[in-house]
């Protein structure tokens, strides 16, 4: 077993997997298809049970890879092809054309002269960018018609015609960390999720939160940039649904009442209701249920919301919704509303053996191990523990 371990995806679990196994004397290869690592943590405005920024967990992490040579990784990097077998995977990674490179020392001069609106097609990332680069969206950026980049970088980072590459990778064994995407909310017809602007999804939620923190500024409604007084967050939003997804997602509950709790913190005048079929929360994440009964500013109601609606004579979206409480149907009016999506599983388009809702089974091939969130939902600590797990299993031979 002289050929390194394979890590594919770059979230909080590859990260884990990854670390865990250079500090423990491998040779690792990490690669991820976005153009920094992180994964979904890294978008996050706090994260439970602490309610801590995602910094603090990820800054740890980043140091650890920095300052281990066993570990190298590629960025914009894409899976394309396995062949072989345990001991001496041969893998195929399509690398997506780098218009910045390592030289990049993210002055930001090149954001600063982009005339691509409303954002700059030169970016790094809001909170903390591993690698601390900045990256050229190549879809946006006119290149060689426009160039005014190449023009101010003063470190020949500035690479425009850069061109994609294929590279192979020997690997002795390989972890699978792709994590999760959210459940698609326009497939909900009734909650008209496509066509309202303020109906929004969790994530799309917490970016909003993590942008507000970054740039010191009050959360306002997409529709109209006012502050919001009331805001509705609808549970199981496509979950144990046999329309949709048939399973409980295991951490919306707590995103819920993350999010709710953090309104309570910095914005005394706002109400936040939130309906559900069943609060899951366990372990540290009961105490956050109980600080949110105990909040004036937050409501808890047991009753699955069946449609949204624009309300006929205000700004207001009205919720329809069977109060199971007080057996009654009740029809109320928010100025936003957040739909607490389920998780699905990131595939990689490569043949691997999934269970009937798509997650990858524990067992594979020989030498292919799925890590944490592409097997189940699962909160970061869950992902972490398992991704450490994953990490001792490849080291069995
Ligand atoms: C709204 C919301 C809020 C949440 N809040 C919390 C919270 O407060 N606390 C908490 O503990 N948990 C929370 N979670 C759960 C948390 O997001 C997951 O536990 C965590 O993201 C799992 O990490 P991961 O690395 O397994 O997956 P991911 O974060 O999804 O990372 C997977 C990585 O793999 C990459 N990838 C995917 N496919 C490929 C491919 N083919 N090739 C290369 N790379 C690939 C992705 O780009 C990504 O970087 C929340 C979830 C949601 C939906």
């Amino acid at each position: 077993m002289n050929f390194p371990t394979l890590i594919i995806g770059g979230g909080i679990s590859g990260i884990t997997a990854a670390v865990e196994l250079a500090e423990a004397g491998k040779e690792v290869v990490l690669i991820e298809k976005e153009p920094y690592l992180g994964g979904n943590v890294s978008g996050f405005n706090n994260y439970f049970p602490k309610l801590c920024p995602p910094a603090c967990g990820l800054e740890i992490n980043y140091r650890r890879i920095r300052s281990n040579p066993r570990i190298s990784y590629y960025t914009g990097a894409e899976v394309s092809g396995i062949s072989g077998s345990e001991g001496k995977f041969k893998v195929t990674v399509s690398l997506s054309p780098r218009l910045i490179n390592n030289h990049c020392t993210a002055c930001g001069k090149c954001a600063e002269v982009c005339p691509e609106s409303p954002s700059p097609a030169a970016y790094i990332p809001g909170g903390l960018a591993f690698p601390m680069q900045y990256t050229i969206d190549a879809d946006a950026c006119k290149k060689m018609e426009c160039a005014r980049c190449l023009e101010v970088c003063d470190y020949e980072a500035i690479q425009l015609d850069a061109q994609a590459e294929e590279i192979e990778i020997q690997a002795g064994n390989i972890v699978v960390a792709t994590g999760w995407k959210l459940y698609d909310p326009s497939k909900i017809e009734n909650y008209h999720y496509s066509n309202e602007p303020d109906i929004i999804t969790n994530l799309e939620f917490e970016h909003l939160l993590a942008s507000c923190t970054r740039e010191n500024k009050k959360l306002s409604r997409p529709s109209d940039g006012t502050v919001p007084g009331r805001i509705a967050f609808i549970q199981c939003a496509g979950s144990r649904d046999h329309n949709h997804l048939s399973y409980c997602s295991a951490v919306c509950c707590s995103a819920t009442i993350k999010h709710a709790l953090t309104l309570a913190e910095h914005y005394p005048k706002m109400l936040s209701e939130v309906f559900y079929i069943d609060l899951r929360l366990s372990g540290r994440n009961e105490k956050l249920l109980a600080k949110a009964e105990n909040s004036k500013q937050i409501t808890l109601t047991r009753g699955k919301a069946g449609r949204i609606r624009r309300a006929d004579s205000s700004d207001g979206l009205v919720i329809e919704v069977e109060d199971m409480m007080a057996g009654r149907r009740r029809e109320d009016s928010f100025d936003m509303v957040v739909l607490a999506m389920g998780m699905e599983p990131n595939q990689m388009g490569l043949e691997l053996e999934v269970n009937e809702q798509g997650f990858y089974l524990e067992k594979q091939t020989a030498g292919i191990y799925p890590a944490a969130s592409c097997k189940r939902p699962m909160d970061v600590v869950s992902s972490v523990r398992d991704a450490t797990a994953t990490a001792l299993k490849t080291m069995r031979l």
